[in-house]
C-alpha cells in the first residue's frame, strides 16, 4: 500500500477542526499509520516549500505555518497519494469543489487547512522529513476485509 504525508495546518488547528479533518480520512477507509504534533521552523519550511522560496508571498506562508503547532500524519492506503489529493481539493479554497476538504472548510488560497503530498516520490521524501522510521506503524485494522477486496491489497 502507498503512504502519503498530510499536515493539518494552523488553519485547522487554530479553528479547532483538526478532529473533523482526521475523521474524514478515517471515514474514507484510509489507515492512520503515524501522527504527531510538531512546531514547524524556518529550516523545515525552507525545505518543505523549496519550490516556493522565490515567490513574494513565501515569508507570509512561513509565518502562517509557524503560527501554531501542526499535526503531521502518515496516511496509508491503496493509491493513497491520489486519493488524499482528491479529498483535499485544489490549492485555493474558493475554487475547490464542495465535498473536498478545502472546498468545505476554506475561503483562502493560503489558509487552506491541509497539506498533502503531490506524488508518490514526494510522499516518500516528505514522510522521511517529518517522521523517524519507528514513528510509522505497520498494523492491520480489524475491518480491513470490508475496506478492500482480497485482490486489491
Ligand atoms: P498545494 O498545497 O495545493 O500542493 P502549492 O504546493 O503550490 O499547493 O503551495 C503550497 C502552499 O502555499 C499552499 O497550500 C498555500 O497554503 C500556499 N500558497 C500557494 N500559492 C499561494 C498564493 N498564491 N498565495 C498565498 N498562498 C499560497
Amino acid at each position: 500500500m502507498e503512504e502519503t504525508l498530510v499536515i493539518l495546518k494552523p488553519s485547522a488547528i487554530g479553528r479547532g477542526i483538526a478532529g473533523e479533518i482526521i475523521t474524514r480520512f478515517e471515514r474514507k477507509g484510509l489507515i492512520i499509520a503515524g501522527m504527531k504534533m510538531i512546531q514547524l521552523n524556518d529550516a523545515l519550511l525552507d525545505e518543505h516549500y523549496a519550490h516556493l522560496v522565490d515567490r513574494p508571498f513565501f515569508p507570509r506562508i512561513k509565518a502562517s505555518m509557524m503560527s501554531t503547532p501542526v499535526v503531521v500524519m502518515c496516511v496509508r492506503g491503496k493509491d493513497a497519494v491520489q486519493v488524499v489529493r482528491n479529498m483535499t481539493g485544489v490549492t485555493n479554497g474558493r475554487n475547490a469543489n464542495p465535498g473536498t476538504i478545502r472546498g468545505d472548510y476554506s475561503m483562502s488560497g493560503q489558509e487552506n487547512i491541509v497539506h498533502a503530498s503531490d506524488s508518490v516520490e514526494n510522499g516518500k521524501i516528505e514522510l522521511a522529513r517529518f517522521f523517524k522510521p519507528e514513528e510509522i506503524f505497520d498494523y492491520t485494522p480489524s475491518g480491513i476485509n470490508y475496506l478492500y477486496a482480497s485482490d486489491e491489497v
